[in-house]
This record gives structure tokens, sequence and C-alpha cells, in this order.
């Protein structure tokens, strides 16, 4: 049986990636930082269909040596790592003059620090085993910025520079690193955005609508399963990159 863990799994994108990767038969770990609950009826869920092999995972992906202990859990659970999904992510939106330290460092603790720490935990095991993938969710702010959020902008194209760097390290170990941009999607973290910033968003794209999260799940497990494809960026939406 193959496993993959999924960081923030416990609302949104990652916790549809769980349940997909669940109904594909994968043991699930199930990471969340708070949301304990949230993520437990997640788990409950992926049993619910059929699949018993899924366990929530906490840790806040800031925390280095925790990461390494998740990591270990994963191992001691399944005996082995086949995916991770670099998933865990969040805003704290301001623009540049009034952005203070800490929204700055929040972001790229969670968004970038986190993935790295995850990242290279997940490379010890898979090097080992000489197989796995690893997916990066990253966003198409790296590519092209945005108003008011340039700490996520910075931290979304690091995990690109990071993507390619350990895609370039790791293959040799038979590792996969990718990097998938979510098109919009309707979660908490988009939460914040009016009625009109969302027809705006939506007028973005040539095929005049966003997004189902069926068509981003399908990519990241495909992704995932793909052997022979390393250190690429995918965008999951028809938002044209300049
Ligand atoms: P969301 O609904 O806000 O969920 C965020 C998830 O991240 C939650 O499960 C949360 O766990 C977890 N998380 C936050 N901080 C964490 C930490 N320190 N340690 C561990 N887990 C932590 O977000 P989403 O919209 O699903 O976004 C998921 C990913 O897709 C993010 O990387 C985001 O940047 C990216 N993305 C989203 C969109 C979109 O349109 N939604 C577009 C492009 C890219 P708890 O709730 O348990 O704390």
């Amino acid at each position: 049986m193959k496993t993959v863990l999924i960081t923030g799994a416990s609302r949104g994108i990652g916790r549809e990636l769980a349940l997909a990767f669940g109904r594909a038969g994968y043991a699930v770990g199930v990471n969340y930082q708070k949301e304990k609950a949230a993520a437990e009826a997640v788990v409950q869920e992926i049993w619910e269909a059929g699949n018993k092999e899924a366990e929530v995972f906490p840790c806040d992906v800031r925390d280095s040596l925790r990461v390494r202990q998740m990591i270990d859990a994963v191992v001691v659970r399944w005996k082995r790592l086949d995916v991770l999904v670099n998933n865990a992510g969040i805003t704290r939106d301001r623009t540049i003059l009034k952005m203070t330290n800490g929204e700055w460092n929040d972001v790229i603790d969670v968004n970038l620090s986190g993935a790295f720490w995850c990242l290279r935990e997940a490379a010890r095991v898979m090097s080992r085993q000489k197989s796995g993938a690893v997916i990066n969710i990253a966003s198409i702010m790296a590519a092209r910025g945005g108003f008011g959020n340039a700490n996520y902008a910075a931290a979304k194209a690091g995990l690109i520079g990071l993507t390619k760097g350990a895609a370039r390290e790791l293959g040799r170990f038979h590792i996969t690193v990718n990097a998938v941009l979510p098109g919009f999607h309707a979660t908490d973290m988009a939460a914040a955005l009016s009625e009109e910033q969302r027809e705006r968003v939506t007028a973005e794209h040539a095929l005049g609508h966003t997004t189902q999260i069926e068509d981003l799940t399908r990519l990241v497990m495909e992704v995932a399963q793909n052997t022979s494809v390393s250190g690429q960026i995918f965008n999951i939406d028809s938002r044209v990159i300049a």
C-alpha cells in the first residue's frame, strides 16, 4: 500500500486531496495545526469510504523538530512514505508599506520554511527507499505577484525555486519534486475576497470559469504517480501567465 502525507489537510484543498488519495487506496496521513476535529472528520470520511488506513498527524510545520517527529511517526505507522504534499499555507495580506515583520515572517515560516522542513525529512526517508514524490502547492502569485500579498508571492516563488533545486538534487534517489499552482478555490483562505474581486478573478480565466477541485486533485495524483516528471511547475487553471 502506498502512503501519502498531506500537510494542512484539515480544511480546504488539503482536505480534498486527502479524500482523493484515500479513495485511490493510499494510506493517508492527515496533518493539521489547530483544527483537530476537522482533521479527525477527514480521517473518519476516508474510513467510512472503506479505507481504514488514515490517521491524523498534528504538527505545526514551522517547527522543524516536530516535523521530524511527524515524518518518523508516519514511517513507524506505515513503514514508508511514498508521497508528500506540501499544502499547508497561510496568508497575512497587507501592502508593503504597512506590512509588519510578523506578517512577513509568518507567511515565509509556514509557506516556505515549513515546506522545506517537511521536504528535507521526507527526503531522508525517500532516499533510503530509492523512490518518492514531493508535490509543493504553490500559487499563480509566484509567477506574477499580487497586490497586497508580497509576502505570499515571495514565499510561493521561493517554493518554486525549492522545487527546482530539490528536483536536481534528489533525482539520483528516484525522488520526483514538482510544484502545482492551484486555480481559485473558495476555501477559508479565499473567504476574504469580495464578490466583486471573485468576479474579477473569474474574468481572468480564458475559459470563463474557475477550476473544479476534482481537476486539481486528479492532476496532483497523476503527478504523484508519474516517475518520469520532476522539477516541473503545473498551473491548473486557464489564467494565461505572460
Ligand atoms: P485553507 O482552507 O486556509 O487551509 C489551510 C490549511 O493549512 C489548514 O488545514 C491549516 O490547518 C493548515 N495550516 C496552516 N498553518 C499551518 C501550520 N503552521 N502547520 C500545519 N498546518 C497549517 O487554505 P487552502 O485554500 O485550502 O490552501 C491550501 C494551499 O493551497 C495553500 O498552500 C495555499 O497557498 C494554496 N492555494 C490556494 C488557493 C485557493 O484559491 N484556495 C489558490 C492557490 C494556492 P489548521 O486549520 O488545522 O490550522
